[in-house]
């Protein structure tokens, strides 16, 4: 095949390879874990009906809203002074949600750390509805995104109605591996943090870190697009500015019981699959044991590659366990095309699929928790071959 027309190159995901050795590395949307994709296909085989036929307000269908939400707080250990909703518009409603949730008043101001693509994208669609002041984190000199500031009350405005950040940076590839604690003058701020990429893959200290609210969009590690958990202290509630769509008002979906309008029934019913086969699977610490043994095999070989795979991230405490970034000689054009095309054959996909942010410097493997460490493996064993060919 002609490798400048070669599917790989282009974010084609159906390799050629036999159907049980592919193994999907994307960024998200992506799979879910072999055993809940199982679980879903036998779903529709069973008698009387899926909740894809459901009426929201059946009996049937709130038995399944009751439980995905009680199994999601048994992983995630969410207290009880929160509300669980499940929110629409994905990761992006929510960057316009929280302003106009948590600012009563366009002139209510609320502090951003921008440490990432999608933190950028955030603070913009926020400028929109408060007054935001920005924690700038890039590189002075390259611009580009590598770090996680300390936060203080000399970058931090202590008049913030909340701090938001992302908790995972999906295409930078900076992970927090615990959410911060903020120094005392700074503690009666609420902490917001979209988690769309990272979420079940670690604990969070809800208290401790002061979260006001947390979501994260389905597609990734929980479920799929079109559905949005959103995770909301209930002191929170009742703030919401007049301009806000009910749709989005959490106060509005919280006194409704998440059926206001009608919610996403059957991606609910997939999150509870998960969060079922997180329970079985060991829990919420588990799977951080699984995400980091998966990221630790590739950033090994990347770190022992004499340079000849590189991944932006330095800081070992920050790299992320979710998304692991790496450039190949350089960023060699011929060389990346040669291991991408390599790759795919093999079954190993969505090692580059396009972004709303260009196709970007680096190949990405995501490894959210449809990857097992046994496929981090077999990637990690091509990327060692191909080095040794190729150098
Ligand atoms: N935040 C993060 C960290 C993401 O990775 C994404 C999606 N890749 C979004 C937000 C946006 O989510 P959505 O496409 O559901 O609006």
């Amino acid at each position: 095949m002609n490798t400048e027309t070669h599917p790989a190159l282009v974010g084609s995901l159906s390799s050629t390879a036999p159907s049980e050795k592919v193994i999907n590395f994307s960024p998200g949307p992506t799979s879910l874990p072999k055993a809940v994709e199982a679980q879903i296909a036998a779903s529709f085989n069973k008698p009387g009906f899926t909740s894809l036929s459901l009426s929201h307000r059946a009996p049937e269908f709130l038995a399944i809203l009751e439980h995905t939400i009680a199994t999601a707080r048994e992983v995630m250990a969410i207290p009880d002074e929160y509300e669980v909703l499940f929110t629409h518009g994905g990761g992006h409603g929510q960057f316009a949600a929280l302003p106009l949730n948590l600012c009563t008043e366009p002139s209510d101001i609320a502090t951003y750390v921008v440490n990432g693509t999608w933190s950028a994208r955030g603070r913009d669609e926020a400028n929109r509805y408060c007054d935001v002041h920005t924690i700038d984190a890039s590189d002075p000199d390259t611009g580009k995104f590598i770090t996680f500031p300390e936060l203080t009350e000399a970058n931090v405005n202590v008049d913030s109605k909340y701090l938001y950040l992302c908790s995972n940076e999906t295409v930078n590839g900076i992970e927090l591996h615990r959410l911060p604690k903020l120094p005392e003058a700074l503690q009666h701020i609420p902490l917001v943090v979209d988690a769309s990429s990272d979420f079940s893959t670690k604990p969070i200290d809800w208290r401790g870190c002061n979260v006001g609210v947390l979501f994260a969009c389905a597609s990734k590690n929980i479920g799929h697009p079109g559905l949005t958990m959103t995770v909301v202290r209930k002191d929170l509630l009742g703030k919401a500015s007049p301009l806000c769509p009910g749709v989005f008002n959490y106060t509005t979906n919280s006194e409704a019981g998440n059926l206001w309008n009608t919610p996403a029934t059957f991606n609910i019913e997939v999150v509870g699959m998960v969060m079922d086969w997180l329970v079985k699977e060991g829990g919420v610490d588990a799977c951080e044991r699984r995400s980091i043994a998966k990221s630790d095999v590739l950033y090994d070989v990347i770190d022992n590659s004499n340079g000849f795979y590189a991944t932006p991230i330095d800081n070992k405490t920050l790299r992320s366990r979710m998304n692991v970034p790496f450039n190949i000689a350089g960023g060699d054009d011929a060389l990346t095309n040669k291991f991408l095309i390599e790759s795919w054959d093999k079954g190993m996909v969505g090692l580059r699929t396009l972004t709303p942010f260009g196709v970007g410097d680096y190949l990405r493997a995501s490894l959210y928790n449809g990857v097992t460490i046994g496929e981090a493996n077999i990637l990690a064993t091509f990327m060692r071959d191909f080095q040794k060919e190729n150098s």
